[in-house]
C-alpha cells in the first residue's frame, strides 16, 4: 500500500484484534493500545465468559484472516433451539436447514486467540496501556501505561474501544454528531451449568437451550468442557427483577416455579447469583462514524445491538471485511475509505439495532403463543421445500451475509405470503402438495413487486425466535 503506513488501533477486543490483523495484512504499521493487561497472561482463556455464536458472518471474515478452521475447532456446533416449558418439559427446533449451525466459543478463548493472531501478523500490542484522549487534527492518542503517560502518533486512529468509547465521546464534543443510546430495561447474570460427575454435559450438547418466560428467561451455551453457561434475563425493576430478589428463599421461588430442571443444574445457584452485579445492555447509534480521514470508529464504538439475535460480534466482523475490500479498492486515501465504508454499513448496522430491539420485544410477547409456534413451522416447511425461494428472517441474518437492509425487506414481502398461508385451514397438511407449492412461488414472485409498508414483525408475526 502507496503513501500513510502507520495506524493506532484503540482497544484490543474482539474487534479491535480482529481489524489490526486485516490492517497489518495490508503492509500497515498497526500499534493497539488496550487498558486491560494481556489476557493470555491472566489464564483468559479459562476465566469465567459471557459465550458468543459465531455465524456465517463471522466466518467469512474470520476465513479471510486464516482464522476459521482454529477457532471452528474452539467451538461447538449447535443446530437448533431447544426449548423448555416451566413443567420441564422440551422440545428441539432446528434453526436452518439439516447441517447448519451456529457456533458456541468463550468470548475470553475466542479473545485469547484473536489476541494470538494478530501478535503474529506483526500487529505492536500495548497492554495496560488506557487512552484518555485524542487529538484528531494530528491523530495523536495521549493515554497512561502503568501511572506513566505515553503518546502516540499515526496516520489515523481507529476507534474499537467499545461501545463507551472514549474515542466516540470526544467526537461528541467536535459538535454536529449525531448520538443516542437506550438502555435495555433487562439486565443479565451468568450462572454455570457444569458437567455431571462423569464429565458429561447436562443438557443436550449441540443445541442452544432457552427458558422463555414473558418478561425474562434463561439461556445456555455450552463450553468445550461439557459445562453449560447460563445467562438469567431479568428486569432490572419490578415485580420479577434483579431488585426484588433479595434472598435465596426468593430466588429458589423463582426457579422452582419457571425454571424447575435447572434448579439441580445448577449447584450453589445463590452464591452464583448473589456474587454478581446484573449487567446492563444497551442500543447504540451515532452518526458520522469518521472525523476527516483521521479516526474512523468500528465495532461497538459505532454500533451496539441487543444481543437477541447473536449478531453484534458477527456484524463488527463483517465490517472488518468490508473496510479491507474498500482498502483494497482505495488504499490509504482515508476520508474516501471511511466515507464509503460508513455510507455501506451503517444502514444496515441501523436496520440490525432496530431488529434487535423489536425482537427481544417479541420474543415477551409472542414466542409462547400457538400463532407464533404456527407460523414457525411454517416458514422452516417453506424453507426446506423450496430453499432457493424462501427463507426465513433468522437464517438470511445467520446463515448468509446478504445485507441485513435486504435481508429484512425481503421479510417484509415473504410476510406476506406467509400470512395469506396462515389463514387456509389445514395449512400444515396443504404445503406437501405440488400444486399447492407451485401456488405459493406464484404468491412469492408477486409479493416481490409489492410496495411493503408493514412493520418488520407485525404483532403475531414474529417469524424469529431468540438464537
Ligand atoms: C450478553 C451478550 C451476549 C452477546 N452474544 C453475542 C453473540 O452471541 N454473537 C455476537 O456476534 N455478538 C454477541 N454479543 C456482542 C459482542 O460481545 C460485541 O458486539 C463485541 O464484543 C464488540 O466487540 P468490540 O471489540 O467492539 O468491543 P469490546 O468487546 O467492548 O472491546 C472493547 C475493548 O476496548 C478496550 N478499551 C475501552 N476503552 C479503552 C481505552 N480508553 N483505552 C484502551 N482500551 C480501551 C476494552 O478494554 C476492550 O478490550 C453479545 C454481547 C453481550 C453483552
Amino acid at each position: 500500500m502507496s503513501g500513510s503506513r502507520s495506524v493506532i488501533v484503540v482497544g484490543g477486543g474482539l474487534v479491535g484484534c480482529v481489524l489490526s490483523i486485516y490492517l497489518a495484512r495490508r503492509g500497515l504499521d498497526v500499534t493497539l493500545y488496550e487498558r486491560n493487561p494481556d489476557p493470555r497472561k491472566r489464564g483468559g482463556a479459562s476465566r469465567a465468559s459471557i459465550n458468543i455464536t459465531l455465524c456465517e458472518r463471522g466466518w467469512q471474515s474470520l476465513s479471510r484472516i486464516g482464522l476459521g478452521p482454529k477457532i471452528e475447532q474452539l467451538s461447538i456446533p449447535a443446530y437448533g433451539r431447544c426449548v423448555h416449558t416451566n413443567l420441564g418439559e422440551s422440545c428441539f427446533q432446528q434453526y436452518g436447514l439439516v447441517g447448519q449451525a451456529i457456533h458456541s466459543i468463550s468470548r475470553n478463548t475466542l479473545h485469547v486467540e484473536l489476541i494470538q493472531a494478530a501478535e503474529d501478523q506483526g500487529v505492536g500490542l500495548r497492554f495496560d496501556s488506557r487512552c484518555c484522549n485524542i487529538d484528531f487534527e494530528s491523530a495523536e492518542v495521549e493515554g497512561e501505561c502503568d501511572g506513566h503517560p505515553f503518546r502516540d502518533c499515526g496516520d489515523c486512529i481507529f476507534a474499537a474501544d467499545g461501545c463507551f468509547s472514549v474515542v466516540r465521546s470526544q467526537l461528541l464534543k467536535k459538535g454536529r454528531f449525531n448520538y443516542s443510546q437506550r438502555f435495555w430495561r433487562n439486565g443479565y447474570k451468568e450462572l454455570r451449568i457444569p458437567p455431571d460427575t462423569r464429565g458429561r454435559p447436562q443438557l443436550e450438547f449441540n443445541a442452544i437451550h432457552l427458558w422463555p418466560r414473558g418478561s425474562y428467561m434463561a439461556i445456555a451455551f455450552p463450553n468445550l468442557d461439557g459445562s453449560f453457561t447460563c445467562s438469567l434475563h431479568l428486569p432490572f425493576e419490578g415485580e420479577v427483577s434483579f431488585e426484588s430478589i433479595r434472598c435465596g428463599k426468593q430466588l429458589f421461588d423463582l426457579f422452582s416455579k419457571s425454571f424447575p430442571d435447572l434448579v439441580t443444574l445448577i449447584p450453589g445457584l445463590d452464591d452464583g447469583f448473589f456474587s454478581q452485579e446484573p449487567n446492563e445492555m444497551l442500543t447504540l447509534k451515532c452518526q458520522p462514524w469518521s472525523w476527516k480521514g483521521k479516526a474512523l470508529l468500528l465495532g461497538d464504538a459505532a454500533h451496539a445491538v441487543l444481543p437477541s439475535y447473536g449478531q453484534g460480534a458477527n456484524a463488527s466482523f463483517e465490517d472488518c471485511q468490508r473496510l479491507d475490500n474498500i482498502v483494497e479498492q482505495h488504499g490509504s486515501a482515508w476520508q474516501k475509505v471511511f466515507e464509503l465504508f460508513e455510507g455501506e454499513r451503517r444502514p444496515n448496522t441501523d436496520a440490525l439495532a432496530d431488529l434487535c430491539e423489536r425482537h427481544f420485544e417479541d420474543l415477551s410477547n409472542h414466542s409462547r403463543n400457538s400463532l407464533f409456534q404456527l407460523r414457525r413451522r411454517v416458514e422452516s416447511e417453506l424453507h426446506r421445500l423450496m430453499p432457493d425461494h424462501f427463507a426465513p428472517l433468522y437464517a438470511m441474518v445467520t446463515f448468509s451475509s446478504m445485507p441485513y437492509c435486504e435481508a429484512i425487506q425481503k421479510d417484509h414481502a415473504q410476510t406476506w405470503v406467509v400470512d395469506r398461508l396462515l389463514k387456509c385451514d389445514d395449512i400444515e397438511q396443504k404445503l406437501a402438495s405440488g400444486d399447492f407449492q407451485e401456488k405459493i412461488l406464484q404468491w412469492l414472485d408477486d409479493s416481490e413487486g409489492r410496495e411493503q409498508t408493514a412493520p418488520v414483525h407485525p404483532s403475531g408475526s414474529d417469524s424469529v425466535v431468540l438464537r
